[in-house]
């Protein structure tokens, strides 16, 4: 279902002008408003009136994390806080955490684009939905609450953690859809299943599943567990929250931005050129209707690439690919760029294990070491751990070492990098308990 096919499905030329126009009002009133943008534009000798088309944005310098926290916590806000009627705060793990303010309009714009969101994947008015996300100052719970009120679903504001009563609820309430990152998406299936629940029964049909990146083999996995079709939805806290962009069911392949709110661009990570549809690079977004945090070509760290082929949706928002991770979550490992999504995607392809997995990086002499960590599954570690055997013992087994040498080989061939394996007992890697899970363990900073 698509919630507003006037704007979703708008023909590209008008699509332009309408980012044409809106671009040239938030270049003027972040101009007048923010400090730090002023400062910048004279210090580049650029008048708002110089960016009067989308093709003048090249000429504008990114906004960084830095800037946020920078200003830290309201130098970015452009309008005074009378007129800011929410806050919400990403938690930093170095510094300050970055603050971001909300309008009552720019609230309707957040919940209008998480329920295009949940339309996009599955979901219509009448349906249960329930809401995994963290509520609090994560943007999560609060943006799917209000996107699913927006659409007419009857909200269950159940957000993370107590994963037993919640699936008390799912069992008892029978939502239809369900909302929450992929690796608590897997806890909750993993406690379904713990209680014999076959996966057509469970009635999840929909999963709107975001706020970290995943792979293929992940989303397979969840739909054979949940019995459900899970769609990506992508956002972070500075630009708006969840509702940046969506997949559709229908083609689930790529995340439909809301482009008539956010102006993608995809540029060299290195030099910062803007790069043709199709290509990688990081994810830069301007925000074109928010007004008390405007940003103009947020740097968001995010690898992907741009794609404005037809969609058998119908909508003519361009489509970011999954996102392969954040330039900040990206390890460098003897030299070699290793993202964690593409370790996930080769455990996916082994059938003796499970997405429960864990990346630790060691430096034990001058070489650093990547260890993968993972979990067997129930059956294979049934049939190989008869008697009682400690975890070395287990990791040891003779009867993992063709495993063992597959693994190591798919890895390598993946990703360029010799790893260490080691084998877990089931249920022993760390599980998301609803927030984001830290699957990256670098002990190289420890020393
Ligand atoms: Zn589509």
């Amino acid at each position: 279902m698509i919630l507003q096919p006037d704007l979703e499905t708008l023909p590209h030329h008008r699509l332009r002008a309408l980012q044409a126009d809106r671009l040239g009002e938030i270049v003027r009133f972040a101009y007048e408003r923010v400090p730090l943008y002023t400062r910048r534009f004279e210090e580049m000798g650029v008048k708002p009136d110089d960016i009067s088309g989308l093709e003048d944005l090249a000429g504008l310098p990114f906004t960084r994390k830095s800037d946020l926290r920078d200003t830290y916590p309201f130098g970015m806000f452009a309008v005074p806080m009378s007129e800011v009627v929410r806050i919400h705060a990403s938690t930093g793990t170095t510094g300050h955490p970055t603050v971001v303010g909300y309008t009552r309009d720019d609230l309707e714009v957040f919940a209008t684009v998480c329920a295009r969101a949940l339309a996009a994947a599955g979901a219509t008015p009448g349906m249960i939905l329930h809401n995994a996300y963290g509520y609090g100052l994560f943007t999560g719970g609060l943006g799917f609450h209000a996107g699913g009120e927006r659409l007419g679903l009857a909200v269950l504001p159940v957000s993370g953690g107590s994963t037993s009563r919640q699936v008390d609820l799912m069992l008892d309430f029978r939502p239809e859809v369900l909302a929450c990152t992929p690796s608590y998406a897997l806890t909750l299936a993993e406690e379904l299943a713990r209680r014999g629940v076959p996966p057509q029964e469970v009635p999840v049909r929909f999963a709107v599943l975001g706020a970290e990146p995943w792979t293929e083999s992940m989303r397979k996995e969840i739909d054979g567990l949940l019995g459900a079709r899970a769609t990506n939805c992508y956002g972070l806290s500075e630009i708006v929250g969840p509702g940046v962009a969506f997949e559709c069911a229908e083609a689930r392949c790529g995340s439909h931005v809301a482009e008539d709110h956010f102006l993608a661009e995809v540029v060299d990570p290195d030099t910062g050129a803007v790069l043709p549809d199709g290509e990688m690079g990081v994810l830069v977004v301007t925000t074109l209707s928010k007004r008390a945090l405007p940003l103009l070509r947020y740097w968001t760290g995010d690898v992907t690439s741009l794609s404005r082929e037809p969609c058998a949706c119908g909508r003519t928002f361009a489509k970011m690919s999954a996102v392969r991770g954040r330039t900040d979550d990206m390890l460098i490992v003897r030299g070699v760029n290793v993202y964690p999504t593409q370790i996930e995607g080769v455990l996916g392809t082994l059938a003796e294990l499970t997405p429960n997995y864990r990346l630790v990086v060691t430096r034990p002499g001058t070489l650093d070491e990547l260890r993968v960590e993972v979990e067997l599954t129930e059956m294979l570690f049934r049939s190989v751990a008869a008697e009682m055997l400690s975890e070395d013992e287990l990791d040891a087994h003779h009867a993992l070492a063709g495993l063992r040498e597959a693994l190591t080989q798919a890895i390598k061939s993946a990703v360029g990098v010799t790893a260490k394996v080691r084998f877990l007992a089931p249920g022993t890697a760390p599980r998301s308990q609803g927030g984001k899970l830290a699957r990256v363990v670098d002990e190289r900073r420890l020393d």
